[in-house]
């Protein structure tokens, strides 16, 4: 019998998780990126703009669906890396740790900020949506232990927490390693990824699941639109599945991991019957399996449009990877074995 691990019978809707509009430091207006993502064909988009949590449900119709998100920030205020930092940038951002992160959520009109303190809003005291704002009063502070407390007051708050572009960070895993509730790694940063080209962060998802943490993996534009252009736009979609386009389905699909996320290819179905994990996707170049050990089995070709792979319980877990001619991927969440073979 099939077990689906993406349902079979729900609709398909294509999501930008991570958005910058005018109400921080993007370029465009909240109207202007529904216009260009609807005409892109998406059907949800997270204006997760700096600090400032806003509910943009004024802007749904029966097609288009916007996710009550922000991104937060917390910054290291005595940089200790990178080792070498030049003389005299010392405490200059551009070599100073960060760490982002995107809340969603999950009651769409839930506006109450949490873990925010409110003399560090996005623009300081003068930025006119701050004055509104409902908060807590925390002051975040870069270490592990407070970046944690930030995650337990907004997971309690009633939001998904996603972590994000650990490269363009400055993260490494003694950090990340360590971060508790998260919901999902954002494993491409679209507009990070064309800056450095190696936001493509499957290596970290590797090494948050085979250090035991179970978390989903998600992408993002991150786009900010500069001159309104669009070119940090469409790179990073995440897809979702459920009945109908209303907030509550997509929350429950997104906590549910009834999503996949994806550069290009599409996944038509993904399941599991007699033993093996089964994949139809849109034409591929390659199709990976990655467990928690060296277990590596590529299908490598032209035009893969199937691919299965044995499973067996002592490999924990996996996940797959489709990836086209162009080079871009899809991923699935990753998944543990033993829930799902006999
Ligand atoms: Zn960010
Ligand atoms: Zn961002």
């Amino acid at each position: 019998m099939k077990k689906f691990l993406l349902k079979e019978d729900c609709n398909w809707y294509r999501a930008n998780l991570h958005c910058h509009s005018v109400i921080s430091d993007g370029q465009m207006t909240p109207e202007e990126l529904k216009e260009a993502y609807k005409k892109e064909g998406y059907s949800i988009l997270a204006i997760s703009d700096h600090e400032i949590l806003a509910d943009h449900s004024d802007l749904d119709d029966d097609e288009f669906l916007t996710l009550t998100a922000v991104e937060y920030s917390v910054g290291e205020m005595t940089p200790k890396y990178p080792a070498l930092v030049p003389k005299g940038k010392e405490g200059d951002w551009q070599y100073s740790k960060t760490m982002h992160f995107n809340l969603f959520a999950k009651d769409q009109h839930n506006t109450f900020q949490p873990a925010t303190d409110v003399n560090c809003l996005w623009g300081g005291a003068s930025n006119k949506y701050a004055a509104s704002l409902k908060c807590d009063n925390f002051k975040r502070e870069y270490t592990i232990k407070s970046i944690n407390e930030l995650i337990k007051r907004s997971n309690d708050a009633g939001f998904l927490v996603q972590y994000n572009h650990p490269y363009w960070s400055l993260n490494t895993r003694d950090e990340y390693l360590n971060l508790k509730g998260l919901w999902s790694l954002e494993i491409l940063n679209y507009a990070t990824e064309l800056e450095t080209g190696v936001e493509e962060a499957s290596y970290v998802y590797d090494d948050m699941l085979r250090s035991g943490m179970m978390l989903y993996c998600s992408m993002g534009d991150d786009n900010h639109n500069p001159g309104k252009s669009l070119v940090q736009s469409f790179g990073g979609s995440t897809m979702i599945g459920a009945d109908e386009l209303k907030y509550d389905k997509i929350i429950k699909a997104m906590e549910e991991g009834n999503f996949y996320c994806t550069a290009g290819p599409r996944i038509h179905a993904l399941y599991v019957e007699d033993g093996k994990v089964k994949i139809d996707c849109s034409e591929a170049s390659a199709v990976y399996i990655n467990e928690i050990g060296r277990t590596f089995r590529p299908y490598i070709g032209e035009n893969i449009t199937h691919a299965e792979f044995d499973l067996c319980p002592e490999n924990v877990f996996f996940r797959i990877t489709v990836r086209d001619k162009y080079g871009r991927n899809a991923h699935t969440n990753a998944y543990y074995i033993k829930d799902l073979i006999d």
